[in-house]
């Protein structure tokens, strides 16, 4: 009523009608303070609404982490106190994939929320890439832009180091860290074979130091963590995205002078304690900062250990092969989620879920937009809540390789591997890698609960559960095609 007065009197005024009785302009003067009391009082319902604060989201991402390499999942000799309290007070899932099992696909299945191979990425990046991640790809930080975040990466990027690519033109405000992996250096074993380059370190676009020694290695995980600890404490009040891709335990390991020789399982239970201890300064200042209960954390590994570099490498125990294989060791990663009052303390997920989840669900939490581009994971916010006959958004999740070819399907408790050649390792010692010995598998079918380890095919005796998942693959075919045969579903690497 009160906007229809207000509405009238402009009508007056354009007509011509500028002489107002005084009475008129008293009933005028009442409307316009009821006008100004009910913008008031719509003002503060908004106000009160985004008061409600946006939930933060860390993730914590290791480098080459395998299945077994936390308290939680089973590590031996040394502790992580810090992950174990992680699992006590939020909820450890058994049955979490990456996006493929090496570096630079994992972290684009990540942050985009899709099966590398839709984004046009097979292999890993080098120092000598001329692609990366196409800008026009919506990260995760690029989603949660879309409500204001503050968004940071610190630690290793690997999806493109050409100045298009870096981290501050995919939605990151700030980047501290390396381009690619730790080992793309002269010090590589290898190096006469390989031939890389120095390896610059970034503060965001611009490179701080063109050329890290072995002594800088050593204080990245530390200096990752005060980065990331500054963060938190710079954002409190406001909602962030913070990613945290440590470069560690990735070979060449490196932990800081005061974690070093301080366990049984040598310089590998170093760098793990080191994490660790990482883990506890994050936990640590978000409940110094009091925003415990308004913030996510994720904790993961972008694909299983790298077997070949034995004492050097982490576990998949009890899973079959490591990094780079489509066996579970590969794509099977430890996760933990704690967000207190929202995940339920101390409790498992059993479902399969995935890095690429994390997008939607982040995305569906914020109230942002999801990109327009299709993606591929779904939002798992049931599963992490523990709503009542929640499941796995996923009735079958594709596994694609390094040449962008359909390699598997886990479909509940059931594994479909396509007839494939993987390396399997002799392993290495003291940071030098061993040798691969190139084996072949058939067609085969694994049911992963009475067979975590893949050591039994049983597509013979279960020919209708091979034919369903066959005729699923030929579905994603349509969509995504398979090896060099690109479908329409398949959009451009950045170049
Ligand atoms: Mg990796």
């Amino acid at each position: 009523m009160a906007k229809r007065a207000c509405l009238r009197y402009a009508i007056d005024k354009r007509s011509g009608c500028n002489e107002i009785s005084a009475g008129v302009l008293a009933v005028y003067r009442l409307l316009q303070v009821l006008c100004f009391g009910l913008m008031f009082a719509s003002g503060a319902v908004v106000r009160a609404n985004n008061d409600q604060p946006l939930p933060n989201f860390i993730v914590i991402f290791c480098d080459d982490l395998g299945y077994a390499d936390i308290g939680p999942f089973g590590a031996e000799g040394y502790q992580t106190p810090n992950l174990d309290r992680m699992a006590k007070e939020g909820m450890k899932f058994t049955d979490f994939y990456v996006g493929r099992s090496f570096c630079t696909p994992s972290r684009a299945a990540l942050l985009t929320g899709c099966i590398p191979t839709r984004v046009g990425i097979g292999g890993n990046f080098g120092p000598r890439s001329t692609t990366g991640l196409n800008p026009d790809e919506m990260t995760i930080a690029e989603v949660l832009k879309q409500k204001n975040y503050a968004t940071a990466i610190f630690g290793k990027w690997h999806l493109g180091h050409l100045p298009k690519f870096l981290p501050t033109n995919q939605g990151f405000d700030e980047f501290f860290g390396l381009p690619y992996s730790n080992d793309m250096w002269p010090f590589h074993p290898e190096q006469q074979r390989v031939h890389f380059p120095d390896l610059p370190l970034y503060e965001g676009d611009k490179i701080i130091n063109p050329k890290v020694t072995p002594e800088i290695q050593k204080t990245l995980t530390r200096r990752l963590t005060e980065r990331a600890v500054e963060f938190i404490d710079k954002n409190k009040e406001k909602p962030f995205f913070l990613y945290l891709p440590h470069p560690q335990p990735h070979v060449p390991l490196f932990a800081s002078e005061k974690f070093l020789k301080k366990t049984k399982r040598g310089l590998f239970g170093d760098v793990l304690t080191e994490i660790d201890w990482s883990v506890g300064e994050i936990l640590g200042a978000l409940k110094r900062n009091k925003i415990d209960e308004r913030t996510c954390v994720v904790f993961t590994s972008d694909n299983g250990p790298w077997l070949l570099y034995g004492n050097h490498a982490g576990s998949a125990k009890p899973l079959r092969e490591g990094k780079g294989t489509n066996f579970e060791g590969g794509f099977r990663v430890p996760c933990l989620m704690r967000w207190p009052g929202r995940i339920p303390a101390g409790t498992v997920c059993r479902e399969v879920c995935s890095t690429i989840d994390l997008l939607p669900t982040f995305a569906r939490l914020a109230g942002a937009p999801l990109p327009k581009n299709k993606i591929d994971g779904k939002d798992i916010a049931p599963l992490m809540f523990q709503h009542p006959g929640a499941k796995s958004p996923h009735p079958v999740f594709y596994h694609y390789d390094g040449r962008n070819r359909l390699v598997a399907l886990r479909s509940g408790k059931w594994k479909l591997m396509f007839p494939q050649s993987y390396g399997s390792p002799i392993p290495g010692k003291d940071g030098r890698p061993g040798k691969r010995v190139s084996k072949t598998i058939p067609l085969s079918l694994f049911d992963l609960e009475k067979d975590i380890g893949e050591t039994t095919n049983v597509a013979e005796k279960y020919p209708e559960v091979v034919q369903r998942l066959m005729a699923a693959a030929d579905a994603m075919r349509k969509d995504l095609g398979d090896g060099p045969k690109a479908g329409p579903g398949r959009r451009p690497i950045g170049r």
